[in-house]
């Protein structure tokens, strides 16, 4: 029998984990890509002597019976040069004056916090209590259909997307600061303290105080490797293609056009991009109705971000094992105000004189810029930048006053860029905001209206080389049947 062909939207990690799941399955894959080289925001790019990293710093759980452990292995992306990081400090927070670190292990967290806030003991222990435990019942998110499981257990994943992830900082750390700590390292995610649910802040957090880990080498590695993978199962990965509209039949799709040109058939297609993207490749399919285009275009996206990568002098060695999110005195963690930056990400590169400087940042800072040619925006887009940067180094400064004199060259990036490699929609960092108000709606399925189209990606469930990899999963088992990924997974043996 001829297998069956999908075509993939999209060589990011989602696309390109879901290409390696299906034929490794005995699918025919052909995954598109509109960029010249594959990745998404797991991209790296040279400068230079330099390499530096998109959208990939640091990953969690990648232990056996952790997180993330299962799911790299089935990828065959475990034996690649991860370096771990520190593990009496992972994180390093510093709120203006005082620094606070975060180890590995729960217990080792708890007790290295609980140091420095005594009378949070109870509170700590309750913290990391629901945190590992959230991150305990990640196996069960690949459940067939019908498993018969302990009392409340799909309940008690599916209720954390409808609980506050606010509230339940509150409810269990009386001491503001220490909120504000627990909250330090969380540039990873929006902190949006009226919408973001305790699923996504916990299983995220979680993973990173099983283990933490950088890669040497750069992110691209990961898909490198699925691409390398897909080929010899015997399918495609092609760049500069750029998919310009959605085929579809008797309510089936049939297929793409890509290049506005050519049109490829397909038996199932899979968009791994923002689902407000795919609406677009959609515009005149009369099986979306307006119901479910109201809906997807009303979802809400996170920040952007705006990163200076920084070539360091020769020999400037500032190499640290541990990432450091500095705040100011009175940053705001759970709202970004747009305005300053007040929050900032530094992340080193092993091995090269290079750091990285992320803050978040808002679509509307820069979509006055955002119908101009790239490279062509001007020289207030040129000034705009450099003032972020600037805002950048003056946060950080105290904790590291040897980096502005180590500066040889500064590269920086903006939601216009992520917007302009990646296709993401206003270079949200982290796509569709959950709701823990309705996350029926802001949780999306793999299905959509228009049967063999489906969607993956960090729009879907949860963001995050985490969250992509386990979407990756739930939308293969539309096709190929949980039962079958569950058992390929060995999901069985995770916890062991
Ligand atoms: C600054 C930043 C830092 C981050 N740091 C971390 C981190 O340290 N750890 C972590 O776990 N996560 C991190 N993330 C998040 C992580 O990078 C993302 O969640 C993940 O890579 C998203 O993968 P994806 O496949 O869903 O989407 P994407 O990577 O956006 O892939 C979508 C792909 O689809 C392509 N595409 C779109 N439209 C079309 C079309 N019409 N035709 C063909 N191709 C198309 C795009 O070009 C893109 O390659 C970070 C993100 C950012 C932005």
């Amino acid at each position: 029998m001829k297998p069956k062909h999908v075509v993939i939207i999209g060589a990011g990690l989602g696309g390109l984990e879901c290409g390696y799941i299906l034929s490794k399955n005995g699918m025919r894959v052909t995954v598109l890509e509109h960029d010249h080289v594959v990745g998404g925001c797991l991209q790296s790019f040279r400068r230079g002597n330099t390499l530096f990293d998109t959208g990939f710093h640091y990953i969690g759980g990648l232990e056996e019976g952790q997180s993330l452990h299962g799911l790299f292995r089935y990828f065959g992306l475990l034996n690649l040069p991860w370096r771990k990081l520190d593990e009496q400090c992972f994180d390093e927070v510093v709120i203006g004056n005082r620094s606070f670190s975060f180890a590995n292990g729960h217990e080792r967290f708890r007790e290295t916090l609980t140091m420095a806030f005594p009378h949070e003991k109870e509170g700590l222990r309750r913290y990391t209590e629901v945190l590992k435990r959230v991150g305990e019942h990640l196996p069960d998110t690949f459940l067939p259909a019908g498993t018969v499981c302990k009392q409340g257990d799909n309940y008690f994943t599916d209720s954390l997307f409808a609980r506050s992830a606010y509230e339940f900082l509150c409810d269990t750390i009386h001491d503001p600061l220490l909120r504000k700590v627990l909250s330090g390292t969380s540039l990873k995610m929006e902190l949006d303290m009226d919408t973001l649910p305790l699923y996504v802040f916990a299983q995220i957090n979680n993973s990173y105080i099983q283990s933490a880990w950088r890669i040497d080498g750069g992110g691209q590695q990961l898909v490198d490797r699925l691409a390398e993978q897909i080929r010899i199962n015997g399918g495609q990965v092609l760049t500069s293609a750029t998919v310009t509209s959605i085929i579809e039949r008797e309510g089936k799709a049939i297929g793409v056009r890509v290049n506005k040109d050519e049109f490829i058939e397909a038996d199932y297609v899979i968009a791994a991009q923002h689902p407000q993207a795919v609406m677009q490749l959609l515009t005149d399919s009369p099986s979306i109705r307006k119901v479910y285009r109201r809906r997807i275009a009303s979802l809400q996206n996170s920040f952007g971000m705006f990163t200076a990568n920084i070539q360091l002098k020769d020999g400037a060695n500032m190499y640290e094992n541990k990432n450091i999110y500095v705040h100011r005195q009175n940053a705001d963690m759970w709202h970004v105000n747009g305005q300053e930056a007040e929050s900032v990400l530094v992340n080193f590169y092993h091995g090269q004189d290079a750091v990285d400087l992320l803050t978040p940042l808002r679509w509307e800072a820069v979509a006055q810029w955002s119908m101009m040619p790239q490279g062509r925006r001007g020289q207030d887009y040129v000034e705009f930048k450099e003032q972020k940067t600037e805002e950048c180094l003056r946060v950080v400064e105290n904790r590291l006053p040897q980096l502005r004199g180590m500066i040889e060259k500064v590269y920086t990036s903006t939601p216009l860029s992520y917007q302009n490699y990646t296709l993401t929609h206003h270079g949200a960092a982290f796509g569709i905001k959950k709701d823990y108000r309705s996350p029926l709606t802001t949780v999306l399925s793999p299905r959509t209206p228009l049967e063999n189209l489906y969607l993956t990606g960090q729009n879907l469930n949860l963001h995050g080389v985490l969250g992509v990899s386990m979407t990756a999963v739930l939308t293969c088992a539309e096709l190929l049947g949980m039962e079958t990924l569950a058992e390929q997974l060995d999901v069985k043996h995770w916890n062991k």
